[in-house]
């Protein structure tokens, strides 16, 4: 066995720690640049804590966008960058810091559509504070860029990307809005069930994977209908956060294959394609592996992740995915064309997600008609 686990340097949780982040951020800079999502709002007291510049990363970030946000760090003189808000803001300010240190073109380094091209220097120090409790992304060595030339979402990565910090303080997901609450919630459910059955599982993401299934299984149905309830908050910001560090170090899988090219093609949140997605990914990968792998560890994983999630021990591998499905209907979670795809649309976006770096560590190889049938289940 041989597997290597790479995290943020430091990781800071709890109710009320969001409180110690201006002196966080002084002990890495003296001029921060402040990265947030479309409502800069969110972020004024840390703004105005830091005298900081601040920059509104509106939508999921883009290669336009992270040039923009270089510019500024350059123009500015910013010695340190923090994000305080969801994926896209988090995302985006990893990638400004990264970009912003190592000359200002972000496709020198995007993977896929860009040169790809090794960064040399070291990001400026990064702080990641999440408001949602879903990506993860605090705890990951990249940032998912789209490019609106290319149609498709490509990463920008390298180990030197980890944040310096992540702070994840669960009251500053109270006031998320229950839409959000649900597509986010399930993103980090597919963010533990990817990499549990993933070809690259390992040990250490495994355990983080059944630990943030669990808590998300009690505590995903309460967010959704009370914003408010403490400890389920708390679970979701621990299992988003173990979503991350097992992505990081596991790879992910179909779901995640299909959600790059479909985000970089169609203006719907991350979170809410995983969500669409995830219950037929599961069938998908759970029929072919019964028909072709029968053996496969990723089979009993599967089993095992369903008495997680229903808490029943004689549960199977479709109680899982049932499960998974009632769960998706009572959250009310949208079918894909809901975000404006048509059917006529699906082939192209097999064809891509076929190449796309999540699907490498599905457990195993789908077909284009298999990939076919969990996009139209999907629709
Ligand atoms: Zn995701």
């Amino acid at each position: 066995m041989l597997f290597e686990f790479a995290t943020a340097t430091r990781i800071v949780f709890g109710e009320g720690t969001a409180a110690t982040l201006p002196d966080l951020v002084r002990s890495f800079g003296a001029r921060p640049l402040v990265v947030t999502g479309a409502s800069t709002e969110r972020a004024a007291w840390l703004v105005a804590a830091l005298s900081a510049e601040v920059f509104a990363a509106s939508g999921e970030p883009t290669v336009e966008l992270i040039r923009e946000g270089a510019r500024r760090v350059q123009d500015s003189a910013c010695d340190v960058v923090v994000s305080l808000g969801g994926g896209s803001a988090i995302d985006a300010g990893k990638a400004i810091a990264a970009v912003a240190a190592n000359g200002g073109e972000p496709l020198e380094f995007l993977e896929v559509v860009g040169k790809g091209r090794a960064m040399a220097l070291p990001p400026l120090p990064f702080l990641a504070v999440p408001t949602t409790a879903g990506t993860g992304s605090e705890v990951t060595r990249n940032a998912v860029l789209g490019s609106t030339e290319h149609g498709v979402k490509a990463s920008l990565r390298s180990p030197l990307m980890l944040p310096r910090i992540a702070l994840v303080d669960p009251e500053l997901t109270y006031g998320l809005p229950p839409a959000i609450t649900a597509a986010t919630g399930l993103d980090a459910l597919t963010q533990l069930i990817e990499p549990y059955v993933s070809a690259r599982a390992n040990p250490l993401a495994d355990a983080f994977c059944v630990e943030g299934i669990g808590r998300i299984a009690g505590a995903l149905r309460r967010v959704y209908r009370d914003g408010a309830d403490r400890e389920a908050r708390r679970n979701m910001a621990l299992a988003s956060l173990f979503g991350g560090l097992a992505l990081a170090n596991a790879g992910l899988g179909v779901v995640h294959g299909f959600a790059a090219p479909l985000g970089g093609s169609w203006k719907a949140p991350h979170g809410a394609l995983c969500a669409a997605l995830l219950p037929h990914g599961m069938a998908a990968n759970v029929a072919a592996l019964r028909a072709r792998a029968p053996r496969h560890p990723a089979l009993e994983r599967y089993a095992a992740i369903a008495r997680l999630l229903t808490g029943r021990s004689e549960a199977s591998a479709a109680d899982g995915i049932d499960w998974v499905r009632a769960l998706c209907i009572e959250l009310n979670v949208p079918p894909l064309r809901a975000w404006g795809i048509a059917e006529a649309d699906l082939p192209g976006v097999v064809e891509k997600a076929a190449h796309a770096s999540s699907m490498k560590a599905n457990p195993l190889p789908l077909t284009g008609e298999e990939l076919l049938q969990v996009a139209t289940a999907a629709w």
